[in-house]
C-alpha cells in the first residue's frame, strides 16, 4: 500500500481495517496528521522529520482527505479517537498506558474504559501536566506497556513519543489529542451527522470559539498550498 506525499509529507492511504493490520504489525508511532500540523512541519523542520519517521501516518480529519483529493488521491477518513480505542479493544490482554489531560480527566478516562472492557490492563497512567519529559519516559519503560496513549495535543504528544520510541521500541503508540476528555465524558463528540459529513471540526468551533483562530487561517492556506505545488 502506497504512502502519498501531501506537501513533503508522507500519509498512508489506508483503510481502517488495513490501518489496525500495520499498526499490529510494525508497531512505533502513530500519526493522526491534520493540515495545522503539516503547516508547524513546514517551519519546524525537526518536528517534520518527526512526522516522516511515524510508522503510520493516518488521515484524521476532512483537511487532509481533501488535500489529496486535490492531488487526486482518494483515502477514507480515519478518526483518531475512533483509531485508538479500537486499538484499545485489540490490547485488551496486554499492557497499556495512557498520558496525557488533566489528572481527573485521565483517572475519570480510565475508569469509564475499564467499565466497557474489564480486562483492560493500565500498568501506567499519567496526567499531561509534567515538565520532566525523562522522568515520565522513565516510568513508563519500567512498565513495559505494549500499547502507549498520549493526549498532549499536538506538537508535544509527537515529540514525546519519538523521544518514548527509542527506549520502547516494540510498542505501539498513538498520540490521540483530546480523546481523553472525551471518554472521560468532559466533551461531546460531535453529533453523527457531523462526523459523517467530515464537519467535527465546525461543531467544536462552534462550541468553542477559540478554536477558531488555531483553525482558520491553517485550512485555505493549505488548500492554496496543495494547489500551488500540484500546478507548479
Ligand atoms: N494537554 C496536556 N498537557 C498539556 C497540554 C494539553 O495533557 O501540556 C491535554 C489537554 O488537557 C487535552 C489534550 O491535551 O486533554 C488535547 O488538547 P487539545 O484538544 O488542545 O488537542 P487537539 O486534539 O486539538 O490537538
Amino acid at each position: 500500500m502506497e504512502r502519498a506525499k501531501l506537501l513533503g509529507f508522507g500519509i498512508d492511504t489506508y483503510t481502517f481495517e488495513q490501518a489496525v493490520e500495520a499498526a499490529k504489525k510494525k508497531r512505533g508511532q502513530v500519526v493522526t496528521i491534520n493540515p495545522e500540523m503539516i503547516e508547524y512541519g513546514t517551519k519546524n523542520p525537526e518536528f517534520a522529520a518527526i512526522l516522516n519517521s511515524a510508522e503510520l501516518v493516518i488521515p484524521d480529519g476532512i483537511g487532509v482527505q481533501l488535500g489529496l483529493k486535490l492531488i487526486s488521491k482518494e483515502v477514507k477518513r480515519i478518526p483518531g479517537i475512533e483509531f485508538a480505542k479500537y486499538m484499545l479493544s485489540e490490547f485488551k490482554n496486554e499492557n497499556i498506558a495512557m498520558i496525557g489531560a488533566k489528572p481527573y480527566v485521565v483517572k475519570k478516562a480510565v475508569e469509564n474504559l475499564k467499565e466497557e472492557i474489564p480486562s483492560l490492563n493500565f500498568v501506567y497512567v499519567h496526567d499531561g501536566y509534567f515538565d520532566d519529559d525523562a522522568r515520565i519516559i522513565e516510568e513508563t519503560v519500567e512498565k513495559r506497556p505494549e500499547l502507549v496513549l498520549v493526549a498532549l495535543g499536538s506538537p508535544k504528544q509527537e515529540k514525546f513519543i519519538y523521544k518514548l520510541k527509542s527506549k520502547l521500541p516494540n510498542a505501539l503508540m498513538i498520540g490521540v489529542g483530546g480523546s481523553f476528555d472525551v471518554w472521560a465524558g468532559e466533551v461531546e463528540r460531535a453529533p453523527k451527522l457531523f462526523q459523517k459529513l467530515g464537519l467535527e471540526w465546525l461543531y467544536r468551533t462552534v462550541k468553542e470559539p477559540k478554536r477558531f483562530r488555531r483553525i482558520f487561517p491553517v485550512l485555505p492556506l493549505f488548500v492554496i498550498k496543495v494547489l500551488k505545488e500540484k500546478w507548479s
